[in-house]
């Protein structure tokens, strides 16, 4: 997915000062809550340990591929923070026969797992390293007496579901991301043809002819029409007409394979291709390539058409240099001389070189 790198920069370093702000003020609640004997531990843990770690993530996030492996970052973030928490857990258990509160460790991997966003295949990584560390601190060190049993399921039970809440957030943004993929080539494809519509043909031809000014390269309009078309329709119906309709386009796709190459259908049965930095006689070359391709498809026409098999005729309006002309100007130039490949018999092309 397009990630907008500055602002997401932004969002991400805000929120890991946040974070960064709530591990201080936890630290505020629980000095309340320990024994004054146990607050050099407890600020060695959070001073010198997690609050320096959560900062030297935020230094990280200026390294300029920081943005690229920003969930391995985080992950290893929520397992450190985690480990750090399990470390005091046990340390005041073992030293100062004290009970310190897990439930930091369920905040720790919402806040990773949300605010930072780490994706699903991470979160449970991470969570699972968590929930056997918690286990093995249990395990190691029962602190918190017949509690034990119902803490580690809270703690695990927590873990898989902040994981399994981030599958179905990632499944849902995917899913998104597909939908929104297809309205765009929707909006952009014309689906009979899979070549561009006449809007996005437009929008594309603009820019390529802006881009053949700046450049001071050659443009090349063909227009494109199936040759009686309309007979073609009524002896064998529309749908064979369709399929003809799809022929075109692969015959053209076939022929206009550059990257820069514009394929559109215009309307009905018409199609335009847009050409920038090519010779006179690449289009000519081209345009017959069209033709050769359409006689060795031989597709029976209907009996009263012009030729026996199907066929069709373009106009090719052709400019050298495009400093003074438009798209529109250039269009219009290829329908004058598509008429004139019509008028001659069809099934021809006809070069007009466009004077500006
Ligand atoms: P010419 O050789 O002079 O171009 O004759 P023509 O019959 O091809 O010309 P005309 O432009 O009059 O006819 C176009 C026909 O194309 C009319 C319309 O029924 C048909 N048509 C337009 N769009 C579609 C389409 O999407 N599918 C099908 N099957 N036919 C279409
Ligand atoms: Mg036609
Ligand atoms: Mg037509």
């Amino acid at each position: 997915m397009h990630i907008n790198r500055p602002s997401e920069l932004r969002r991400l370093r805000i929120a890991l000062i946040i974070g960064a702000i709530l591990v201080l003020l936890f630290m505020a609640a629980d000095l309340v809550l320990i024994p004054s004997s146990m607050f050099k531990l407890y600020i060695f843990d959070r001073l010198l340990l997690q609050f320096p770690i959560v900062i030297a993530v935020v230094v990280l996030s200026y390294w300029r591929h920081f943005i690229r492996y920003r969930a391995y970052i985080f992950a290893g973030l929520l397992i450190a923070l985690s480990y750090s928490n399990y470390w005091l857990i046990w340390v005041c258990w073992e030293e100062h026969n004290f009970v310190f509160p897990y439930e930091g460790t369920i905040l720790y991997a919402f806040f990773c797992v949300f605010a930072l966003g780490i994706p699903f295949k991470l979160a449970i990584t991470a969570n699972t390293i968590n929930i056997l560390g918690f286990l093995g601190l249990m395990w190691l060190a029962p602190v918190y007496g017949d509690r034990v049993p119902i803490s580690a399921a809270f703690v695990t039970g927590s873990l898989f579901i902040c994981a399994y809440a981030k599958y179905r957030l990632d499944r849902s943004v995917h899913m998104l991301k597909e939908t929104n993929d297809r309205l765009l080539k929707l909006s952009k494809f014309d689906p009979l043809s899979d070549l561009l519509n006449r809007r996005a043909l437009r929008d594309q031809s603009e820019k390529l002819l802006a881009l053949s000014k700046r450049h001071n390269v050659s443009m090349a309009v063909l227009m494109l029409d199936l040759d009686d078309f309309k007979k073609y329709n009524d002896n064998f119906g529309h749908q064979q007409g369709d399929e003809a309709i799809k022929v075109q386009a692969r015959i053209m796709k076939q022929v206009f394979k550059r990257e820069t190459d514009i394929l559109g259908r215009y309307g009905g049965e018409e199609f335009i291709v847009v050409l920038s930095d090519i010779s006179k006689e690449q289009v000519e070359k081209h345009s017959q390539a069209i033709l050769d391709k359409w006689k060795d498809t031989k597709l029976k026409h209907a009996d009263e058409a012009k030729h026996p098999f199907m066929s069709c005729s373009i106009g090719v309006a052709y400019a050298s240099t495009v400093s003074e002309l438009s798209i529109d100007w250039l269009i219009d130039e290829a329908d004058k001389v598509l008429y004139e490949a019509k008028e001659k018999g069809k099934a021809q092309y006809v070069v007009t070189e466009a004077q500006c």
